[in-house]
């Protein structure tokens, strides 16, 4: 057993005479062990870390003269032990011991496992976004597969919106709690995660006690994520459970939660993104009302479920008088501003059913869905009163006064589909202009040459 042919193997390994003893090993093995090589040679092998950790094997390899094997950390490191009788010419039974420095497979293999579940992950959460239907029900979708992934029993949503933040989903809770919570019940401890600046907030029981409702619900463990893009916080993932059941919470779940963390922020933002272009897509930038092209489509609906369900639908189509004029004389800046104000107005009056659109430049219409004749020109002169009775430019001496002409046709009453029931508005708009303006007129008034003021 010279020294060299032992140092010659890279991986530690020492031999061992039958009783025990070390008779050699090599450098490796003495800096595992965290001694100088002399000062182990000779010593028994139960006194020798990490040997003496696999003292069960050992002895019983050394009396039978069988193999085995045994996995071993020490250092840092993983180490695969191959215990190693075998016998002199003079039938000495020795022992080696070699250990397998296998570090880099394990921690590949975690990876690996790590990553499979990553990829899994993504997978799941990326299929939330994919199903179509409302972006609500995305967001619920996606916050079920998040406690799926996560095996959290409460889950809520909160997307910030303007200035405060919105429940766009809740799993978990009773109705009672998420009124609560979208009326503003956690904003608190949101801020608080926020203000750690951590991935995430590990909520204790001591914390949460002072939010009564939740306590009420038997909630005693929370985590808030909050939801980062781009540097802006958009929101918060807030997971949550009822029993004081130890969660497994160490570092690879905390690391798995920050990662979701950042996936949803993704998706969200790309909600939010989806939501916004859509918006925008059907509204008239400078009134904020619905556009022409949600007109269309919003109306042919309403046709298709008054062809299935039977009612009436009836469309009130405004016009500035004289709209020109005021341009001339207050500059177009100022007619912009007139028209945002005629905006508010036709949705203050209006249902919140109806749908308020800019139809074109100064001209305006109203859907008012299940709604007959006689019920749209009863809203249609009194938009007509509110606006001549308004003062318009009142950052102006002495303010502005308009008035509008209407016209108003009903379906099925007045035409068979939606194009001609616009026509037929827009037919019974300029007789309103052409009987001197300030008016709203029917269709039907139209033709029957009536003044239904
Ligand atoms: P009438 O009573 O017959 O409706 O007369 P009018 O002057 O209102 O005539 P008309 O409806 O044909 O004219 C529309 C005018 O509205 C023309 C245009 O200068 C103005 N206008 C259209 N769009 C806008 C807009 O977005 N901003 C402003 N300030 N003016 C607009
Ligand atoms: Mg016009
Ligand atoms: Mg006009």
């Amino acid at each position: 057993m010279g020294y060299f042919s032992l140092n010659l193997v890279p991986d530690p390994l020492a031999v061992l005479l039958p009783n025990g003893d070390i008779i050699d090993l090599n450098e490796p093995c003495a800096r595992l062990a965290g001694e100088k090589r002399e000062d182990l040679a000779g010593r028994h092998f139960s006194h020798v870390p990490p040997l003496s950790s696999l003292a069960e094997k050992i002895s019983a390899a050394l009396t039978s003269g069988r193999e085995d094997f045994e996995l071993l950390t020490a250092d840092n490191k993983h180490f695969e032990v191959f215990i190693l009788p075998f016998e002199a010419p003079d039938k000495t039974r020795f022992v080696r011991i070699l250990m397998k420095d296998i570090t880099n497979f394990v921690n590949l293999e975690r990876e690996l496992l790590k990553r499979n579940r990553e990829l899994m992950m993504i997978n799941t959460l990326s299929s939330a976004f994919m199903s179509s239907g409302s972006m609500d029900r995305v967001m619920e979708n996606l916050l079920k597969k998040v406690l799926l992934i996560t095996d959290f029993g409460v889950g809520m949503l909160l997307v910030k919106e303007e200035e405060s933040l919105r429940l766009r989903a809740c799993t978990g809770v009773s109705t009672e709690l998420q009124r609560a919570i979208e009326e503003g019940l956690l904003d608190h401890l949101c801020a608080e995660a926020l203000g750690r600046g951590e991935p995430l907030d590990i909520v204790d029981s001591s914390r949460l006690m002072q939010i009564r409702p939740l306590i009420k619900e038997g909630i005693v463990f929370m985590v808030a994520v909050p939801l980062v893009f781009e540097k802006d916080v958009i929101g918060f993932l807030l997971l949550a459970a009822r029993s004081e059941r130890e969660r497994h919470f160490d570092f690879d779940f905390a690391s798995l939660l920050s990662l979701l963390g950042n996936h949803i922020s993704l998706i969200v933002d790309k909600i939010r993104l989806f939501e916004e272009t859509k918006r925008l897509s059907i509204t008239d930038g400078l009134t904020g009302l619905f556009n022409r092209r949600y007109l269309y489509s919003h109306l042919d609906n309403e046709i298709a479920r008054i062809n299935r369900y039977g009612g009436s639908c009836s469309v009130l189509l405004f016009d500035i008088d004289n709209f020109k004029a005021l341009n001339d004389t207050y500059g177009h800046q100022s007619g912009d501003d007139v028209l945002r104000e005629i905006a508010l107005i036709l949705r203050e009056v209006s249902r919140e059913t109806d749908i308020v659109v800019r139809y074109g430049g100064e001209e305006f219409i109203i859907i008012l869905p299940n709604t007959y004749e006689e019920d749209a020109r009863y809203l249609a002169d009194r938009i007509r009163r509110e606006v001549e009775q308004n003062i318009f430019l009142q950052n102006r001496e002495g303010g502005a006064s308009i008035t509008i002409s209407g016209g108003i046709a009903s379906y099925p009453l007045n035409a068979p589909d939606a194009r001609l029931l616009l026509n037929a508005a827009d037919k019974a708009l300029y007789a309103a202009k052409a009987s001197g303006k300030n008016i709203v007129l029917c269709y039907k008034g139209v033709l029957h040459g009536k003044d239904l003021r």
